[in-house]
């Protein structure tokens, strides 16, 4: 199991903790079927990269999904905020943990030369891609659903699946809840999910508490006067306004959080304005992404933006208030102390701890985290990360830490992302039916002892 152990930059991260007999030894017994669920597995990935589909479009995808669960056994629910599945496997008293997968595509056009690569085009032309890993999340997913369901004398509780449409666009998470999710099935107990990385396959990396920033996406349109550019003295300028704009808001990250308390990154990724270079536009539209590490950061940064844009349009003249928009935003992916350590462990345990990276914190962000908002409290969550890189390029790739050999890799969004499919369906439904068991309830005592 110990795929990784002579790799560079691997720490003994929980030195001298005990697997634990009794969770191996379930989990020995769910995994006794995973060879045979593994040739559908392989077919199902090859189809799903093959055919990815874009965010809110993911409907053969979720009928592959559904029509599996169903003949394992779930109840199960489709269309549920747009595409999504919900499958119920209720199998005595104990705990509803929840098993999120995501199943969007990006629009990227593949470039891995693998056999089963993506030739989709949408139809005005798009290239569609699965370079995120979603076909990886979805495929164990449904296969860590299988193995459960085979083995149900080894586990007590509620197994809750759920493969949820559009994470790329961060509004599939919300679209299940807004739909009912907690509402129709009970709010789980537990909620679980995993994302594939540049790490060597059969590597895991978990972090305690804030694990992936949260996001803004905000579009700032500014109303000026247009005019010849000859006569500015006749136009209210909204591409100087813009400029001011740009130039104050660094000043945020910079002037406005506490270097000891904050991080935060304020980017100004779109400036649209005029068409001539003699014409003075009549306005100016900038579009920015906000990342922060604490949710009460990100709305005193989305203040100060809106303060800065409002002052600098009042200080043009400008005819018009300015428009600023939140167009989405995610939380902060937080986990959940206790729980994470008790997956850490568990993986530790069936891994061995030389598979365990250290965790670092994650600038990009998920709208996982969306789940830990119960109707009436905070449901604990758990979200690690799984190496997905053939052990020859990683044994390749330049570099002496796990972070230099990741940099040289390609990751998630990268045209090259090509996991390496066996390892990581393998170790991605071990990894997820780990996690499951460990917070599930021990199915006949005599038998788990
Ligand atoms: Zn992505
Ligand atoms: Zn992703």
């Amino acid at each position: 199991m110990n795929d990784v152990e002579s790799q560079p930059g691997f720490q003994q991260e929980h030195p001298g903790k005990p697997p634990r007999p009794d969770l191996n030894a379930r989990t020995r017994r769910v995994l006794t079927h995973l060879d045979a669920v593994l040739p559908d597995l392989d077919a199902l990935y090859r189809d799903l990269h093959q055919h990815p589909e874009l965010s809110a479009q993911e409907a053969h995808t979720a009928a592959e999904v559904a029509r599996r669960l169903e003949a394992e056994g779930y109840e199960v629910t489709r269309g549920m905020g747009g595409h999504g599945v919900v499958g119920l496997l209720c199998n005595g008293d104990g705990p509803t943990v929840m098993l999120r997968g995501d199943m969007d595509a990006l629009p990227i056009e593949e470039k891995t030369g693998l056999p089963y690569a993506s030739h989709v085009t949408t139809p005005d032309g798009e290239p569609v891609m699965h370079a995120c890993g979603h076909d990886v999340h979805t495929v164990c997913l449904a296969g860590t659903a299988a193995l459960l369901a085979r083995s149900r004398d080894a586990w007590r509780g509620t197994v809750m699946v759920v493969a949820q449409p559009a994470e790329e666009t961060l509004q599939g998470a919300q679209a299940m809840l807004e739909d009912g999710l907690y509402a129709r099935f009970g709010t789980p107990d537990v909620v679980l999910g995993q994302h594939t990385a540049p790490l060597p396959v059969g590597a895991f990396m978990h972090r305690e508490g804030v694990t992936m920033m949260g996001s803004a996406h905000v579009r700032v349109r500014l109303f000026g006067k247009g005019a010849h550019g000859a006569l500015p003295h006749l136009s209210v300028d909204p591409v100087v306004m813009g400029a001011s704009v740009v130039m104050r808001l660094q000043t945020i990250v910079s002037r406005e959080l506490s270097p000891l308390e904050a991080a935060g990154v304020v980017t100004v990724g779109i400036f649209h304005a005029g068409a001539r270079a003699n014409v003075i536009p009549e306005e100016a539209v900038l579009e920015l992404t906000v990342r922060t590490v604490d949710d009460a950061v990100r709305a005193q940064v989305l203040a100060a933006i809106e303060r800065i844009v409002k002052a600098e349009a009042e200080a043009s003249d400008a005819p018009r208030p300015p428009r600023v928009e939140v167009l989405s935003s995610t939380p902060v992916n937080h986990n959940d102390p206790a729980l994470l350590r008790r997956i850490r462990d568990a993986h530790a345990g069936w891994f061995g701890s030389s598979a365990m990276v250290p965790g670092v914190l994650v600038t990009a962000s998920e709208d996982f985290p969306r789940f830990a908002q119960g109707p009436e409290q905070p449901v604990p969550t758990a979200y690690w990360f799984m190496g997905i890189t053939p052990l020859k390029a990683w044994n390749e790739a330049p570099g002496n830490t796990p972070e230099e050999k990741m940099s040289n890799l390609p990751g998630p969004h990268s045209p090259t992302y090509a996991p390496d499919r066996e390892g990581s369906l393998r170790k991605g439904c071990e990894s997820l039916t780990v996690a499951a068991l460990a917070c599930l309830h021990p199915g006949g005592a005599s038998r788990d002892a």
